[in-house]
């Protein structure tokens, strides 16, 4: 890993800008997070602009309006006077929204830390590594090479990351190494139930109705080795959830005996469908299945974004699934 460069980048910087992925979840604000602390504990004034809101799961970690949500008229200038752009738990820069398009229109010096597949490779230093559980295991090694000082917050950031993308420790990226730092953050202070509380217990009654009435379409195929189910507009409107309350909808039904693969196909206020791709087992590589529909992500959880009508986009994905599995 190209550390060394990535410290002297960041070294000539004093107004970097932050930015994750759209929607960001617990790795992404937990390695924004994380970054922006160590940043300061070494003198930068790093800013974190997102393309979306907090989700319930990490909202805990904002402080004083940090993340700041982008507003391209409103922002325009502080991207005009960043010195470095830093992107986290991305690996193109239109994954960031229209804060990532804006950023890479600008041409300044940046830097890119990602765990996701392909290895990053869009910014003027890589720090990537499909290996990493997460963004927030590499932002930890990251502000190690800085010698940067943890603070509480940066403690919580980066301990929600791994949490967030191991699913509380469970899925195949729980490496030693993710046991290791969570071992250094606990004797540092970090308390497990507590953070378990905050990343994984923050639902509302709307979300459990919500998560009741997709479990209602449920639906198997290929001999139970395939799960699929909704969440439409209708359910969302009956329910009174809001759309990051499906976040981990998809893990929940992976605990179906048989399953090899997940599916969760969802509206979204865009009018875009999205689906959640989740694979049980190494041989089924849903990152791979994820991209024949210019979506991505992982081998073991990717994402893809299709056109309406719901039930179409669930036939496309279904018929190239059921090939994997023949
Ligand atoms: P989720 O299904 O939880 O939204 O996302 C699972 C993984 O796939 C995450 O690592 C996420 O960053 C990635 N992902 C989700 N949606 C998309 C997408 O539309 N395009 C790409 N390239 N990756 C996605
Ligand atoms: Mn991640």
């Amino acid at each position: 890993m190209n550390w060394e460069a990535a410290v002297r980048l960041v070294k000539q910087s004093k107004t970097p800008v932050i930015t994750t992925h759209e929607m960001p979840d617990g790795d992404a604000i937990g390695a924004e997070v994380g970054l922006a602390e160590g940043l300061r504990s070494i003198g930068l004034n790093p800013v974190i602009l997102n393309s979306h809101p907090l989700s319930p799961s990490n909202e805990f970690l904002s402080l004083d309006d940090e993340p700041v949500v982008f507003d391209p008229e409103r922002h325009a200038k502080v991207l005009e006077a960043a010195d470095l752009f830093i992107m986290v738990d991305a690996n193109f820069w239109d994954r960031a929204g229209s804060v990532g398009e804006a950023m890479a229109a600008l041409h300044k010096p940046s830097l890119c830390i990602d765990h996701h597949f392909p290895p990053a490779d869009c910014a003027t230093v890589n720090c990537a590594s499909v290996e990493a559980s997460s963004a927030s295991e590499l932002v930890f090694y990251f502000c190690e090479h800085l010698g940067a000082q943890r603070t509480g917050r940066s403690r919580e950031a980066i301990y929600t990351g791994l949490l967030f993308d191991t699913g509380n420790f469970r899925f195949s990226n729980t490496s030693n190494r993710v046991h290791q730092i969570a071992a250094t953050l606990i004797e540092e202070g970090i308390v497990a139930e507590q953070m378990y509380q905050k990343v994984f217990e923050h639902g509302t009654f709307e979300r459990m109705k919500l998560f009741g009435m997709a479990l209602s379409s449920l639906q198997i195929d290929c001999d139970g080795q395939l799960v699929w189910f909704l969440v439409t507009n209708e359910m969302f409107a009956e329910s009174g959830a809001v759309p990051s309350d499906v976040e981990g909808f998809a893990d929940m039904v992976r605990t179906i005996r048989g399953s090899k693969m997940v599916f969760m196909f969802r509206d979204t206020p865009d009018g875009v469908i999205k689906a959640s791709l989740r694979s049980k087992t190494n041989d089924i590589d849903v990152q791979a299945l994820a991209k024949k529909f210019g979506g991505g992500g992982h081998k073991r959880a990717s994402g893809v974004t299709l056109q309406p009508p719901i039930f179409q986009a669930v036939e496309t994905v279904l018929t190239e699934a059921r090939k994997l599995l023949a």
